[in-house]
């Protein structure tokens, strides 16, 4: 459906069924790209938005990509201006750690159930200073980072988030066995918060945008090209965070095993693209700070 044919319906339900009536709102599911932009659209339009990812934050694929074809600019510059306009957007609800649970209905008068899960932190009183991040002593694979590096179980998952507010991962220290609650005591706007749990939470609206994006194929079970098994051999997302000045390597381009520069003539399409892309990188400065590889 076209957005003038999306907007034609909802301008007619709205006037059929009175200005109050929650069925000309919308709900898009999925926070990446499309998804933000729908809302945006929208939202500008008059209509109220519900906008629900079920990541910690909006941004999907793009938010991990390194420069975007066709105009090579860098992806989160082009994104992370979206994200705060979603965010101060006055028409677009933003429900983020949210997935559909179920949909009743029909085209303008459905019923979506969401669970909301919990973050074990008050999205209201964090304030994203990242205290806790740096006594946290659980380290777990970054997910952003596609486990090429780690991060603390408590943590923002990447630096531009929306909202800009922590989460705890499963693997935190007082969810498996409560020999930790460093976190808590450090927070001074007491925004660690273990009673949350998930919750169910009903909303009506008048047409759902499904904007679920894709996941990226995993060559891991059938260990394609020795992946998982020869840390050097990766896919092209954990490539961009490999390119990327917020990845793994800060930018420098190194091999994932030895943190080294590749000086002889690439063997992958992965070191063939450095060449290409990144001339210069292959004379950049030696590594820094010894980095965690993931566990394969
Ligand atoms: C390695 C690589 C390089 C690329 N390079 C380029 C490039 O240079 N130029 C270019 O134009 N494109 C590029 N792309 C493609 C680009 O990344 C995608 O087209 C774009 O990011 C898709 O955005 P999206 O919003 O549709 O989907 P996604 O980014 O996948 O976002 C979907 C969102 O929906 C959420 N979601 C899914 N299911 C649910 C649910 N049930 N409830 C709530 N939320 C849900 C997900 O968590 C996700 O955040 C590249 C892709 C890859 C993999
Ligand atoms: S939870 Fe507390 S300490 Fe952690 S980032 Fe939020 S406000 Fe800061
Ligand atoms: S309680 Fe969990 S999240 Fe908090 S500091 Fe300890 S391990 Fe980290």
């Amino acid at each position: 459906m076209t957005f003038e044919l999306l907007q034609q319906q909802m301008d007619t339900l709205r006037v059929l069924r009175g200005a109050d009536d929650n069925m000309g709102d919308i709900m898009v599911v999925g926070g990446g790209i499309s998804g933000i932009q729908a809302a945006l659209d929208l939202s500008s339009a008059g209509y109220k938005v519900y906008l629900v990812e079920k990541s910690p934050t909006i941004g999907g694929k793009m938010s991990q990509l390194d420069k975007t074809f066709p105009t090579n600019d860098c992806s989160m510059c082009i994104e992370s201006p979206k994200f705060i306009e979603t965010d101060r957007q006055p028409n677009i609800e933003l429900m983020t750690y949210t997935d559909v649970d179920a949909v009743e209905g029909e085209p303008g008068d459905f019923t979506v159930t969401l669970l909301k899960k919990p973050r074990y932190v008050d999205e209201n009183k964090c304030t994203g200073c990242t205290v806790c991040v740096e006594y946290c002593p659980a380290k777990i694979p970054d997910p952003f980072n596609q486990n090429l590096s780690q991060n603390k179980a408590v943590h923002i998952y990447f630096s531009q988030a929306v909202p800009l507010v922590t989460y705890i991962d499963e693997s935190c220290l007082f969810l498996k066995d409560k020999t930790c609650s460093i976190c808590q005591t450090v927070c001074e706007n007491h925004a660690i918060d273990f009673g949350q749990k998930a919750e169910k939470v009903k909303v009506k609206v008048g047409a759902i945008i499904l904007a679920a994006g894709y996941e990226t194929f995993d060559p891991l079970p059938r260990n394609d090209y020795g992946y998982g098994k020869f840390a050097n051999v990766v896919t092209s997302m954990d490539f961009e965070r490999l390119l990327c000045s917020t990845g793994p390597h800060e930018g420098q381009i190194l091999r994932p095993r030895t943190r080294s520069i590749r000086t002889r003539s690439p063997g992958s399409t992965a070191s063939a693209r450095v060449r290409s892309i990144r001339p210069e990188a292959t004379a950049i400065a030696p590594p820094s700070a010894a980095r965690t590889r993931r566990s394969r």
